[in-house]
């Protein structure tokens, strides 16, 4: 069985995104830029699935400019078996990745595309399900547990209350949440294989998909700066302070 992983290359998390002076979005240049938290966890997964032998190959598919490369090597380091790079220039939002895969899917016939829940810089949280929706096939999103048995995926699900376990028919779609699993650092001597191992590279008119945006960022601007805090003296002043400044009570 082959799975497919989307790894998308994004701001780190530790970089405090600044916003651009004219509103338009946000610096990029000269700014550290890391494979997608959610992503690492599902590259863990699917090298892991490999390793008990439940899997054959890992892809690894990342959509963008041209070094997103270093983030498909990053997962390649980690154990992922080949890459794939769709590269473009443009902006590609999340119906456009959907597509996209949508076509590597058919191209490679995975029979399981685990991808992030959301990445942490469009928050956008659709592309997964857009791509199950596209594909036909079932989705289990914010993944805390995977188990593969008899052609079926049993996805676990952190859900208001417990836990909720989904049983998908396999070929199916899996996003991966926080707690699924603690992804490995790449070792040097893993790194250096990654950089023999194949990685192709092909656009979105090879996979013949219309990539132009569908809606518009009107503006991104930063949040309204914290007041400082104030000390009162007593309860008296507190719940004074509530009910008419803040309003709360
Ligand atoms: P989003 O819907 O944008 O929050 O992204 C959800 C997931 O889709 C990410 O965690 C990735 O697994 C995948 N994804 C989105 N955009 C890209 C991209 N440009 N390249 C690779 N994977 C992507």
């Amino acid at each position: 069985m082959k799975v497919l992983v989307p790894v998308k290359r994004v701001i780190d998390y530790n970089v405090k995104v600044r916003v651009k002076s004219d509103g338009s979005g946000v610096e990029t240049s000269n700014v550290k830029m890391s494979m997608n938290p959610f992503d690492e966890i599902a590259v863990e997964e699917a090298v892991r699935l490999r390793e008990s032998g439940v899997a054959e190959e890992v892809i690894i598919v990342s959509l963008g400019v041209q070094q997103c490369q270093e983030t498909i090597r990053t997962a390649l380091a980690m154990g992922g078996d080949r890459g794939i790079l769709v590269q473009s220039d443009g902006e590609l939002q999340p119906l456009a990745v959907a597509k996209l895969l949508k076509e590597l899917v058919e191209r490679e016939g995975p029979e399981l595309v685990i991808l992030g829940k959301q990445a942490i810089d469009d928050d956008a949280n659709q592309t997964g399900q857009m791509l199950a929706a596209l594909l036909g096939w079932p989705q289990g999103t914010f993944a805390s547990r995977l188990e593969l048995a008899e052609g079926e995926a049993r996805v676990t699900r952190e859900v208001d209350g417990g836990l909720e376990t989904v049983a998908l028919r396999l070929p199916a779609v899996v996003t991966t949440d926080l707690r699924l699993n603690e992804p490995r650092y790449a070792k040097l001597p893993n790194i250096m294989k990654a950089k023999k191992k194949q990685l192709d590279v092909v656009s979105p008119e090879d996979l013949g998909v219309d990539v132009e945006p569908r809606l518009k960022t009107l503006k991104v601007s930063e949040p309204p700066k914290r007041s400082g805090g104030v000390r009162v003296g007593s309860v008296e002043e507190l719940v004074e302070k509530l009910r008419n400044e803040a309003k709360v009570i």
